[in-house]
């Protein structure tokens, strides 16, 4: 491995943007400095900014079941254009909760990923409630449980799970929506089939509530929690006075939640199905505000692409269609565009939502800032630079919610584990993605 040195940019580190240059050797971060640096390669980083690769949480990218959809080279090649050098798996149907099921996904990574991954399990389900301990001691720290279909955690079996998570250091991650609300709506509606009927079903009054309900009981056991792709201003009310009670929680909104709203739906209809669902303009401008202020901490893709194929028979039945967008390419510019150059959030602000707060929160050791040490996952990227999103020629899948749509904030280069993974806008990594354990904090 040759060393890179990149030189004349402006580097975000400790907080502040400097004009330093850095140098990178063995994979590591070895210097940030005024004085002149030489490398084996030489990047020229005049007017661009030089930024941690973004990390995401969350990420649905390699499950056996669904590997027409989305598989760990196509995602990680995906992620580095966009310029993301980290991500962690979430089960989507097929459960990491044994050890051989960690072993196995674990290996399609190590065999297939372009950039350092982790891992979460779950879903937590009846089989697996009591397998806490057990996860936690090979190395699996975060947890997915639903308070709501279609993997439904009962209350008792919450408790006890966050119980544990105190126990052992680790983490619950909860995809946060009041069961009995969506059973009313989901029955009420089920007659509908205008697309805004799979929107309306999911009222943001159904997030708050879970989200109360979960900080009471992480408060109570002393468990940590984090609430996933956070979606309405309710929701942040609720995560705002949950910190006040003193619970240890924490949260994560996702772009779509951030661009758009039910009246994108309308034009889009199933290709802007997700859950939980979009939201009105009050929602959208309440959480890039929380994200400001840093109420909400992080932001993640929840990428779970669905085929054409799969969106297209929402036309005729909003119901029937895959729940779920892409979103690994885009996240970095989409903050970018949508809320720094909009002014809506600072530079250092979006940062900290996607590199610095998840590294720290999940325990992301040697990722997330730009310090001697640590991994050199660094972006290049030219402010100014404006382009038009396809996402036929970055998703398996073949689409992107954000197609046709310009933007800033794709990086002229990539770095990913010391290595160059994207020159020039265009591709040139090579498969030694790492897996990594968490130790959530
Ligand atoms: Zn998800």
């Amino acid at each position: 491995m040759g060393s890179i040195a990149v030189k004349g940019g402006k580097v975000y580190a400790e907080g502040y943007l400097v004009e330093a240059n850095l140098l990178v050797e063995d994979g590591k971060i070895k210097a940030i400095t005024k004085e002149d640096v030489k490398g084996d390669i030489n990047v020229k980083a005049e007017g661009r900014l030089v930024l941690p690769g973004a990390i995401d949480v969350h990420a649905h990218i390699n499950d056996p079941g669904y590997l027409y959809r989305e598989d760990f080279e196509s995602a990680s090649k995906a992620a580095l254009i966009g310029g993301m050098t980290t991500f962690v798996e979430m089960p989507l149907v097929k459960d990491i909760d044994d050890e051989a099921s960690f072993k196995e996904r674990k290996e399609m990574g190590e065999r297939a990923s372009y950039i350092d991954f982790g891992i979460h399990a779950g879903f937590m389900r009846e089989k697996n409630y009591n397998r806490i301990e057990e996860l936690s001691k090979m190395g699996l720290k975060t947890f997915k449980v639903f308070t709501c279909r279609p993997f439904r955690a009962p209350d008792e079996q919450i408790i006890r799970m966050l119980e544990a998570s105190r126990k052992t250091g680790s983490m619950l991650l909860f995809h946060a929506e009041d069961e009995a609300i969506l059973d009313y709506y989901f029955e009420k509606y089920s007659d509908r089939r205008d697309q805004l009927c799979v929107h309306d079903a999911r009222p943001a009054e159904a997030e708050a509530l879970a989200i109360e309900k979960v900080a009471t009981y992480a408060k109570l056991t002393g468990g940590k929690a984090h609430i996933v792709h956070l979606s309405s201003k309710l929701g942040v009310e609720a995560i705002i006075s949950a910190k006040k009670s003193g619970a240890d929680i924490s949260s994560e909104t996702c772009p779509h939640y951030l661009v758009f709203t039910k009246k994108d739906a309308e034009k889009l209809g199933p290709y802007l199905k997700m859950a939980p669902s979009l939201k009105e303009e009050k929602d959208r401008l309440a959480l890039w505000e929380a994200l400001e202020k840093g109420y909400v901490e992080i932001v993640t893709t929840d990428h779970a692409p669905g085929t054409k194929e799969e969106k297209n028979v929402g036309y005729s039945d909003p119901w029937k269609a895959w729940g779920g967008v892409p979103g690994v390419a885009t996240m970095f510019p989409v903050l970018f565009t949508y809320g720094y150059i909009k002014g809506l959030i600072s530079l250092s602000s979006l940062v900290k939502a996607v590199s610095v707060n998840p590294a720290r929160r999940f325990g992301i050791a040697g990722k997330g800032f730009i310090a001697v040490g640590n991994d050199a996952d660094i972006i290049i990227v030219d402010p100014n630079k404006e382009i038009k999103f396809d996402g036929s020629k970055v998703y398996k899948v073949g689409w992107s919610p954000y197609d046709g749509m310009s933007m800033r904030g794709f990086p002229e280069h990539v770095i990913a584990g010391g290595e160059i993974a994207v020159q020039d806008y265009q591709f040139v990594g090579k498969t030694t993605g790492k897996f990594i354990y968490q130790k959530p904090s």
